[in-house]
């Protein structure tokens, strides 16, 4: 993450996208020195609420970025920590500090075909991937969201087939995504694979892409964004552990 201090940030509009998506598009002074193309990089949101700013920042993703906005897409979860209740209250004129951005989380550029698997905290980095991919681009997404009508329609090139799943409780069926992964005929060549999802979700899809597809894990992207029961706070620790073990045991 960049070592700039966090920028002020106006609430310019907001979107109801489906059910438990919204759209809340952030301008004003903050975008002066804001990095251009930065869709898909992850960014620290702190809210205006009490407590420490570390306890209140929290991470999200440029969904999609203007010369003078970006929108950011806020899954509405029902266990509400400060970002899903600040979202679900912001109005036009609310300001908050943005911190980052950090790298973008892009797929890589020489894969013969792809492979994007997430759920709807990773919807917003996997549309800013597919919308840059090739028109010849081939592969597979696999997305987890809670409800038939949280499915978005994605631009994505014809040759990537889409498979949204449902599960109403994010979080509760760690082998849904997995299930689905396994399901698959592995196509010949080298994949692009870029995966974000809930912690025990994670964990075991890398143990499957690497153990039984026989994936490099340094040639994926492959990362939790969240973790059932725990606020951010704790999910950074255990993933720094999840970190530690995996390299020992690689
Ligand atoms: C690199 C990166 C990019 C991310 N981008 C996005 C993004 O663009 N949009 C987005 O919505 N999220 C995104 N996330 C996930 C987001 O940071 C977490 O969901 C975060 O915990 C939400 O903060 P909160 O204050 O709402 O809940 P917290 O205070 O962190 O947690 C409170 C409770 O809510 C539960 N919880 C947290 N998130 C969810 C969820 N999605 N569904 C169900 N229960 C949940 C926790 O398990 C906990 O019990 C991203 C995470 C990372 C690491």
């Amino acid at each position: 993450m960049a070592k700039t201090p966090p920028r002020p940030f106006t609430v310019i509009a907001r979107q109801q996208l489906t059910p438990h998506m919204l759209r809340l598009t952030l301008g004003g002074e903050g975008m002066r020195d804001f990095p251009a193309d930065q869709p898909s990089a992850h960014i620290k949101l702190v809210f205006p609420t009490e407590g420490e700013a570390r306890d209140r920042m929290r991470t999200y993703t440029v969904r999609d970025q203007r010369d003078d906005q970006i929108d950011v897409d806020f899954v509405l979860h029902d266990d509400s920590g400060p970002a899903a209740s600040w979202a679900a209250e912001a109005q036009p004129g609310d300001e908050i500090l943005v911190a980052g951005p950090g790298p973008v989380k892009r797929l890589p550029e020489d894969a013969d075909w792809n492979l994007l698997v997430g759920d709807m905290t990773s919807l917003p980095a996997i549309s800013a991937n597919l919308e840059r991919l090739p028109a010849h681009a081939v592969g597979h997404v696999i997305i987890e969201v809670a409800s038939d009508a949280d499915r978005q329609t994605l631009d994505l090139p014809e040759g990537i087939a889409l498979d949204y799943r449902i599960n109403p409780h994010p979080g509760s069926d760690s082998d849904l995504l997995l299930n689905a992964v396994r399901a698959l005929d592995w196509p010949a060549g080298k994949p692009g694979i870029w995966v974000a999802c809930e912690f025990s979700a994670m964990r075991k899809l890398r143990r499957h892409l690497i153990d039984d597809r026989g994936v490099d894990k340094r040639a994926m992207y492959i990362s939790s964004y969240w973790k059932l029961g725990s606020n951010e706070d704790g999910h950074r620790v255990v993933k720094q552990e999840d970190a530690v073990s995996d390299a020992e045991s690689a």
